[in-house]
């Protein structure tokens, strides 16, 4: 092992794991904040994390395939777990799981790691996609891989950061191996393992046979997770019949392996040799178009802003030109405009020439953003009082709550498939009456799909108009009607239903109306920015709007902060404890994250937290729904004023 374990401070801050690889390929600044805990928007606990990664259930079933193996004491701190690594590889043949691996300032935890010999399997489960159909096909149509691009062959953007970060650990391994066995040739061949899309299970239930538990911490130095998986199904039957393809990429992370090695070279070097935090080096990298994404900002419990800091006045700028729709795409991605004003310190939405907005699917939308926000005034298209007037009631307003897991449901069922387990509807049958709401959640271990789209079939029938936001909801019917078909489930009316709902194509003409496309087309609020979804454009007007907050069916979302702001309905759904969290749903990411551990999770079996969870669940979709009213109502009252 190079570097000793003795010699070097073990801190976090002064060798570069995986995980700081990643960001730091992101933006190199960034792993400046990273390594000093700056605050980030995640809001997610270690546990809501473990299953955002979706990999939990995926990562145990992996294991099972190797019942030889040995996992690294998960717990201990990082230096017993590289020495009991160390250890481990002593043997001739061994099989490793998350062995933790050292060399000269660079750590890295490998998924599976199979030593026979001198050759070495290195194995990264992930749970992204994989469809060895299509990549058979690729060969033999046209000679590259799924992971080339089709114009030159070379890795794809796609599947480049997955590459790449093979190629880091196989880099630090590929050390560590050597510096121990100089004269002995060692082999690396680093795969991923990944879901098969062409493959189906036999298995029923299959997700329901790994339960999550939470281990406590065994030290206060562990790094660690502290979420048990266990598998309660017929280990033999798994090893037969699962759902994942080892890929071997050996030729695939050669070709990247320079770039990881120069670019990993340069992260090191910022990082302080003395391990110390506070000799840590910021790498500057070029403010940019690419910053509106970055997820180092201040929040409440941390004043620290990693955004400001690169930014510095440049920060506060308002209205910001980071702001204005589509602002990435003018002057093309090879050379944007945006990124020229920002180095010349131009960065207002006044600072964008006008004459610079060419692109025609955008320009309209850029010229009213810019005009709106100076005049500082709500904008409606002349047309949208007679799009409004020529729709149908009753009024239904939709939202759906889906998932995809990695594992398949059912027997016969494909990795990743749409899981639709709530939806939410608000009508209003006529132009006077009030909003009636209705909902649908899956509470059963089961596939859910066909039960969902009957609920919702019987709800809204065929009469009338369907306002969703956005084309997700389209998305997720024109699944389960393609899915009734490939699993045979027989029911005719549900079937005709879809066909006439569903939109198959852009031309058909269904009774769904998607409200946001409405929003991009003949709406404005200053306060929107460049955004359209549902989470700005509803506060948005109700923060301006008072006649709203008096409604009675909307006077409970209606509450103000201490300095008197008033604040987004998301804002008001209330917290409930779960476990020693006090936890609200307000996006769809957390929805998933709910019903995965209210039907798999470490919960599953506690009515209490259910409970919970399904209250949770519920006010959330059904403020979705209340969202599209109020905007609805809003329009109305607006365009019968003029
Ligand atoms: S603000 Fe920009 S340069 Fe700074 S860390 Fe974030 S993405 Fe990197």
């Amino acid at each position: 092992m190079r570097g000793g374990d003795s010699g070097p401070i073990w801190r976090m801050s002064y060798y570069l794991t995986k995980s700081d690889y990643k960001v730091a390929r992101t933006c190199a600044t960034k792993l400046y904040y990273k390594k000093l805990g700056y605050p980030t928007n995640s809001q997610m606990t270690p546990y809501m994390k473990t299953l955002s990664e979706g990999g939990f259930m995926l990562a145990k079933m992996a294991r099972l395939l190797y019942p030889e193996g040995i996992e690294i004491g998960v717990y201990d701190s990082v230096k017993q777990a590289i020495a009991q690594t160390q250890t481990e590889l002593k043997k001739e043949n061994v099989t490793l799981f998350e062995p933790v691996i050292y060399s000269d300032r660079k750590l890295v935890r490998i998924d599976i790691l199979i030593k026979k010999g001198n050759q070495f399997q290195l194995i990264e489960v992930k749970s992204k996609q994989f469809d060895s159909l299509e990549n058979q096909k690729l060969l033999e149509e046209r000679g590259i891989n799924i992971f080339q691009s089709k114009r030159d062959g070379k890795i794809n953007s796609m599947w480049r950061p997955y590459i790449q970060d093979l190629a880091y650990q196989t880099w630090v391994l590929e050390e560590m191996l050597t510096a121990e066995k100089e004269e002995d040739k060692i082999e690396i061949s680093p795969h991923l393992l990944l879901p098969d899309r062409a493959k189906t299970t036999q298995i029923d239930r299959l997700a329901s046979y790994f339960q999550i538990r939470e281990i406590p911490p065994q030290s206060i130095n562990s790094k660690f997770s502290q979420i048990q998986v266990d598998f309660t199904g017929d280990l033999a039957k798994l090893q037969q019949d699962h759902i994942l393809t080892l890929i071997p990429l050996k030729t695939e992370v050669a070709e990247v392996m320079n770039e990881v090695q120069t670019g990993a070279q340069i992260f090191l070097n910022s990082l302080s040799s003395s391990g110390t935090e506070s000799a840590i080096a910021k790498i500057p990298v070029p403010i940019s178009k690419s910053c509106k994404n970055c997820e180092f900002h201040r929040n409440d419990q941390d004043e620290r802003d990693g955004f400001g800091e690169c930014w510095g006045e440049l920060a506060n700028v308002e209205p910001h030109i980071l702001d204005l729709y589509q602002m990435g795409r003018i002057g093309g991605n090879a050379t944007p405009l945006v990124n020229e004003l920002i180095s010349k310190g131009k960065v207002s939405l006044y600072d964008m020439p006008e004459d610079a907005l060419s692109d025609q699917s955008f320009l309209h939308r850029q010229l009213v953003q810019i005009e709106y926000t100076q005049k500082n005034q709500e904008w409606f298209s002349p047309h949208l009082k007679n799009v409004m007037g020529r729709l149908k009631y009753p009024l239904h307003f939709i939202d759906f709550e889906t998932s995809r897991m990695s594992l398949p449901y059912h027997a016969n069922m494909r990795s990743n498939e749409q899981v639709a387990f709530q939806w939410s509807c608000h009508t209003i049958h006529s132009p006077e009456s009030d909003p009636i709401q209705t909902e649908w959640l899956n509470l059963e271990d089961h596939f859910p799909n066909f039960a969902f789209a009957e609920a919702l079939m019987a709800q809204i029938g065929t009469e009338g108009t369907v306002f969703t936001w956005a084309t997700h909801e389209n998305s997720v019917l024109r699944d389960i009607y393609y899915q009734m078909v490939e699993y045979k489930y027989e029911n005719e009316k549900l079937k005709s239903w879809l066909l006439q709902v569903v939109k198959f194509s852009d031309r058909t003409q269904t009774p769904l109306v998607d409200m946001n496309a409405l929003t991009l087309k003949h709406y404005f609020h200053p306060r929107m920015k460049s955004r359209t979804s549902l989470k700005y454009v509803l506060p948005a007007i109700w923060q301006t709007q008072p006649y709203l907050h008096n409604i009675s069916f909307l006077k409970s979302y209606f509450q103000q902060n201490d300095q008197g702001e008033i604040l987004s309905p998301y804002q008001t759904l209330p917290k409930l404890a779960i476990g020693d969290q006090q936890i609200a749903i307000r996006e769809g990411t957390e929805a998933m994250l709910a019903y995965q551990d209210l039907i798999y999770g470490k919960h599953k079996n506690n009515p209490g937290v259910k409970a919970k969870w399904r209250e949770l669940l519920s006010q959330y979709c059904r403020l979705d729904t209340m969202a599209m009213v109020i905007i609805w109502l809003h329009w109305q009252h607006s365009l019968n004023q003029n």
